[in-house]
Formats: structure tokens, sequence, C-alpha cells
């Protein structure tokens, strides 16, 4: 088996084989990864000739891991995981109960897979709510690790609230009602400059036109502002050459045209935009919460979350993911609409510098499409036969072409 290593400038150095993760997950996980693996597979055979491919390593976690181990994520798990450096994955039951955390929120801070990145483009031939999806181009970089879910919050009656309040009332002179949970929101220099920096990096890299720090600064003066405010810094201080803000673009067009444009946007207003203004938004750098809500709004502008890829992005690991979640009604049944899994997929592929077979995925996928030829969740809305998830996947291996042929 063949490694990624990781060398001393912590980059990722990728054989022509290399080993990477998967767990299928649960409910739809088998069915959605079994596809996705094949069509990975395929695309990987057609662009490299059979000169590279991938070592799938499974790795067991959610309700397989607990009928075999009593845990839902083992340490061995976890262990396979940081071996593998880059792993993908299905969706995962949050297990219900207190003392439960998410097995994907314990993932990300285990392995600080810092940035959620999900790019978010239209499908000619999806369904859409919208009347020009085609105007989505997006990618969003989401804060992964603080915020409102760092799990800094008790129960209005707890005695942890009330030492706080007390505090609070004594020291600060702040009030709070008794019958009041509190939760706190942390947002760090440290963490927002290195989301950002990431969403900078990636627009300069990939020749993107604008990236948009969107805040609630108005509002949170010293979280959502403060986030605002080390996005400009880090575009100041670490991409001078690269970067121009709106206002100094706006004050003289044309000169600085291939430069990122660093813009911001209250929240709210940008709920707004994303409808009425798409095709001025493409990489988005936003705190934890406002990312959680926008990515699945857009997702929603281009036809749901059973589409939209994601990964979790760290300076060394990354786990890429289908973005919905386990579809228990649909489990087993060979039903899924397997493609947010095979575009994280693709996305993994871009990650590791595999961009050729990337390519052929995304082409194929969007052909697919074109002409209809979809799982029952699309196939319903467009009033079309519904293809199972497996041939689904076929149907996007039959129209995988070798890249100089597309
Ligand atoms: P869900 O995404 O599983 O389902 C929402 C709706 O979308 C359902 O109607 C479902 O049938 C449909 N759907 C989702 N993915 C689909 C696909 N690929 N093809 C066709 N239809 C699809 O969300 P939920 O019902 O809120 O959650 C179910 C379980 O999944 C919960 O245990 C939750 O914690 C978990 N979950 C996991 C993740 C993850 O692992 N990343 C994300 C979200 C939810």
């Amino acid at each position: 088996m063949s490694f990624i290593e990781i060398d001393s400038n912590s980059k990722i150095k990728v054989p022509e084989n290399p080993t990477i993760g998967m767990i299928e997950g649960d409910g739809i996980g088998p069915d959605i990864s079994k596809t996705a693996v094949r069509v990975l597979n395929s695309a990987i055979e057609l662009a490299y000739g059979g000169k590279s491919y991938i070592e799938w390593q499974k790795v067991v976690a959610g309700d397989e891991a607990f009928e075999k181990t009593g845990k839902h994520l083992p340490q061995e798990s976890l262990d396979l995981l940081k071996k593998c450096v880059i792993s993908i994955k299905g969706p995962l039951t949050t297990p219900i109960g207190e003392g439960f955390r998410s097995l994907n929120v314990t993932m990300r801070q285990y392995f600080d897979l810092y940035a959620n990145v999900r790019p978010v483009k239209f499908f000619p031939g999806v369904p859409s709510p919208v009347k020009n999806p085609e105007k989505m181009n997006m990618i969003i970089f989401r804060e992964n690790t603080e915020d409102l879910y760092s799990g800094i919050e008790w129960r209005y009656n707890s005695d942890e609230a009330k030492r706080l309040r007390w505090y609070l009332s004594e020291n600060l002179g702040v009030k709070i009602p008794e019958d009041a949970g509190i939760g706190i929101k942390p947002i760090s220099k440290f963490k927002s400059k290195r989301l950002v920096r990431k969403a900078i990096e990636y627009a300069i890299q990939e020749h993107r036109k604008s990236v948009t720090l969107v805040h609630k600064g108005n509002i949170m003066k010293y979280t959502e502002g403060a986030f605002k405010e080390w996005g400009y810094e880090v575009a100041r201080e670490e991409f001078k050459d690269y970067t121009v803000t709106e206002e100094e673009f706006n004050s003289s067009p044309g000169t600085s045209s291939w430069k990122v444009v660093i813009k911001d946007r209250i929240t709210d207003n940008m709920f707004q935009q994303v409808l009425t203004r798409t095709q001025d938004y493409d990489v988005i750098a936003t705190t934890n919460l406002n990312g959680d809500y926008l990515s699945d709004a857009v997702a929603a502008q281009v036809g749901g979350l059973g589409i939209a890829p994601g990964g979790n992005i760290g300076d060394v690991y990354a786990i890429f993911e289908a973005v919905h979640g386990t579809a228990p009604k649909y489990a087993g049944l060979d039903l899924a609409n397997p493609t947010s899994l095979i575009l994280s997929g693709s996305m993994m592929l871009r990650h590791i510098g595999w961009t050729l077979a990337s390519e052929v995925i995304e082409n194929a996928v969007g052909d697919c499409y074109k002409e209809q030829k979809v799982t029952q969740d699309l196939a319903r809305v467009l009033n079309v036969k519904a293809l199972k998830c497996s041939e689904f996947g076929e149907e996007i291996i039959k129209r995988m072409k070798k890249p100089s042929e597309s």
C-alpha cells in the first residue's frame, strides 16, 4: 500500500497509487459509496490509462463500527484515517442522546479540518426553483471549528448558567434573564485568518474573480465584525500583489481587473444577493453559522443537497463528504442519488492534483443531467423514468470521454 506522505512544509506527496480512506456511511451510504467508487475508478482509468489508480482503504464508522466495536468512531478508525491523510465518507447517523457528539464534528476537530468547502454550480437539466440557475458558480469556504458550534453552552437552569449570570451581573453590569440558556460565540483571529487565507489562495490559484467575506458585523462587532477586519488584513498583508478591495477596484476600473476583488457583505443582505445578483459572487469566506445556512440555501438554488459536494479541509488532512444525511427511508434500496458523493470524490481528485480524472467525471455527470438520466429524487420532478443509484453510475461511466475527446 502506498500512503500519501507529508513533507517538511506540510504539503502532501501523492504516490501514483495512493491509499485513500473510505467510510461508506450509514443508511444510503453503502449504496452511494459503491457507485461512487465505481465511477471514480473508471474516470481515473480513462484519464491515466491504468498508470495511476486508488487503493481504497475501508474505514469503519457509524452503525457498522458500533456493531463491531461498541463505539461509533473507534480509535483504530481515527488512526487509519490519519494514516491515509486524505479520505472520503458517506453520511453518518448522528447518535441521539445526551453526551453524543456528532461523528462529523469529532472528525473535523480531531484532524483540524478547519475549512468546510462547498462548490455550488448548476448542471443544465437539473430542476431548480429559480429562473436563471446557470448564473450560480460559487464556492463557499465555511469556518469549521469555532463560532457557536464550539459547544460552549448551558441550559437556563444549570449551575453553570447561574454562576455565569451572577458573574456578568456583578462584574460587568450585564443582566441576563433567569430563564435564558447561554451560549458563547468565540471567533478568533488565528482561525478567521487561516480560513480567509485558504479562500484567497484558492481564488488566486483557480483564477476566480472575487472573494466575499460574509459576516454579521453590524450587530456582532467583535466576533463577526472582527472576522471581516481580519479577512481584509490577510488580503492586505499576505496577498497585496494579487488582490484589490472592491472600493479600490471601483475607483479605478479596468486597471486591476486581473486581481481577485475582496469584498464583504452583511449576511442578511447576502441571502438576497445570492438570489438577485447571483453572478456577482464567486468565492465566499464566512463564519461557521453563516456558512451552514448559506451553503444549504445556495445548494437549493441549483437542485438541492442530493447533488452538492463538500470537503472538510485542513492544512494537511482532508475528508471529502456527501453533504446530505443518511436518508434512512432509501437505505439498501439502491434508489438514492449518488451525485453528491461522486462530485465530492471529484473534488478530492482535484485536491490531490488529478484534475483530468475530475474533469472526466464532471463532464459525464453534466451529460447525464442534460439527457435527464436521473435518480428518483429528480425523476419525479422532471416526470421522467427514474434510474437506480447503480444504473445512474453506469450511465455516467458510459458518457465518460478521454479529456482530449471532450
Ligand atoms: P437527510 O439528508 O438524510 O434527508 C433529507 C431529505 O433528503 C429526505 O427526504 C431524504 O430522503 C432526502 N435525501 C437526502 N439525500 C438524498 C439522496 N442522496 N438521494 C435522494 N434523496 C436524498 O437529512 P435528515 O433526514 O435530517 O437526517 C438523517 C440522518 O442523517 C440523521 O441521523 C442526521 O444526523 C444524519 N446526517 C448526517 C450528515 C453527514 O453525515 N454529513 C449530514 C446531515 C444529516
